[in-house]
């Protein structure tokens, strides 16, 4: 039954509808293939088995009331760790929330439930999203499953884990800096950071409120799109996200891409770029090519001034969304504290990961009198001169291909002492969050035997464009079917 783990949403949809498998056989399957394979791969910190086979049961019994299915009915995937799901635990992948069950479900979870969705397990990642490689983590480390010695990518590692080995057919991550798409292309998958603003982050803990985004990972392009068109949308509870209508993705995937036009960034292609990345992505282009679109060189001039304004002005947010873990509200207590202030200092230094230590460290810096001008509002000014150059850029084209990461997976502990090293890997993702704007990372190729994604950015709320090219792409390509 492991094939079963590697059908997307309309296979699966259609295997139930036809009775060729139950929800049962489906969920068990998927559930099989985790305790055989997850042991060595770490994606999960927590497995809703027996939640999940009584969704299971469920569906069986409409289907065998002959009631119709919707798409996502039956449908297996997973969630970051910091997605808050009533009664299931909710780590934000910290020992300092270890224990906490949340009294709510966050709205994209709320609407996957309404679809049928079945959730599987909540994922390991960096501790609150703080990293590239999941290695800052409170638990465990989840490894690359085409190299077990290697990073998954972060810090929505255990998710990419997850869809790459086919532990679920799609999970939800979150995108701040690139924790959807850099996990997605060192692990092989797609990954999709929409625009700011197109799904709600209510019930999503915080990492850096005005950068964070709910993302998708998933095998192809196409599942993405149905699982986006579940979640993008108005939400009562989430102010941020604008009255902009939702189109059919779905419709978008089949319209021709013939005439398009692509814009490559030249500063995407600079210092630090591996070769087998970078032929990988070439190749990548040529098949744009092929499918008839026109593509052009453009010039990105701010994207060497974005990693070090994203390091001020993220942890600058994190320093005040870190504050409210104070080892009362939520989580884990120091028990043995005997002063109020003790038990604010020994649940913060025991609780929190030595990386989110260092950014609220920075950030209070950063935002403290003296040198808010300096630093933290000229990094404000850098972001519109980013933002800026994206809009340009899109008078001229109409969506943008460029690598995700200058590297493929790294080996586990590498960088792990040296966190500028470990920044450097965000340097063509972080542009697309300080904008705004949509991205996703799509594989397309191997570089010694490692996948290498290739990243479409659009412009604000052009998903329907950058899932239509993908979706082109994956159907003359086949890098997306080749499993771990
Ligand atoms: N790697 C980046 C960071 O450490 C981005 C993280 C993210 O997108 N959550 O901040």
């Amino acid at each position: 039954m492991e094939q079963l783990c590697y059908l997307g949403i309309r296979d699966i949809h259609e295997g139930l509808t036809q009775k060729q498998f139950s929800a049962v056989e489906l969920v068990s399957s998927f559930f099989s293939h985790i305790h055989d394979f997850n042991p060595s791969l770490n994606a999960f910190i927590t497995l809703t088995e027996k939640q999940a086979l009584e969704s299971a049961v469920k569906i069986d019994e409409k289907i065998a009331r002959s009631h119709g299915l919707n798409l996502l009915e039956g449908v297996p995937y997973c969630l970051k760790d910091l997605f808050c799901t009533l009664g299931i635990q909710t780590t934000a992948g910290s020992k300092i929330l270890e224990g906490f069950l949340p009294p709510y479900d966050a709205t994209s979870v709320k609407r996957l439930k309404a679809a049928g969705g079945i959730l599987l397990g909540k994922n390991t990642e960096d501790e609150f999203g703080h990293g590239s490689s999941s290695e800052n983590t409170g638990f465990s480390v989840p490894r690359n499953p085409w190299d077990k010695k290697r990073v998954a990518g972060g810090s929505s590692g255990g998710s990419a884990v997850s869809v790459a080995s086919g532990f679920s057919v799609f999970a939800l991550g979150t995108d701040t800096g690139g924790s959807v798409r850099q996990p997605a292309s060192l692990s092989g998958c797609v990954g999709l950071k929409p625009t700011y603003g197109r799904i709600s982050r209510y019930g999503v803990i915080a990492m850096a409120s005005s950068l964070d985004t709910v993302g998708i990972l998933a095998r192809s392009a196409e599942d993405v799109a149905f699982v986006l068109q579940i979640l993008a949308g108005k939400d009562r509870y989430d102010s941020t996200l604008p009255d902009v209508s939702v189109p059919d993705y779905g419709a978008y995937l089949s319209q021709d891409v013939h005439g398009l036009k692509v814009g490559v960034p030249e500063e995407y292609f600079g210092e630090g770029l591996e070769d087998g990345v970078r032929k990988a992505v070439e190749q990548g282009i040529d098949v744009l090519k092929k499918l008839g679109m026109e593509v052009k060189p453009v010039h990105l001039p701010h994207t060497k001034y974005g990693v070090a304004a994203y390091y001020i002005i993220c942890p600058s947010e994190v320093s005040a969304n870190m504050a409210r873990y104070d080892g009362i509200k939520y989580g884990s207590t120091a028990k043995d504290a005997e002063t109020l202030m003790d038990v604010y200092l020994e649940s913060r230094s025991r609780g929190f990961h030595p990386e989110v230590k260092r950014r609220i460290m920075i950030g209070t810096y950063a935002l403290s009198s003296g040198y808010y001008d300096a630093y933290y509002l000229k990094a404000q000014k850098i972001r519109t001169l980013v933002k800026q150059d994206f809009e340009k850029a899109f008078e001229e084209v109409d969506i943008l291909a460029a690598p995700v990461s200058p590297t493929v997976a790294f080996k586990i502990g590498e960088k792990t002492d040296n966190p500028l090293a470990m920044y450097l890997n965000d340097s063509l993702t972080i542009p697309a969050n300080l904008a705004g704007i949509c991205a996703l990372s799509l594989p397309c190729g191997f570089s010694e035997g490692l996948p290498v994604g290739f990243q479409l950015l659009g412009p604000q709320f052009g998903e329907d464009r950058i899932l239509q090219v993908a979706h082109a792409f994956q159907k003359v390509t086949d890098f997306h079917l080749q499993h771990p």
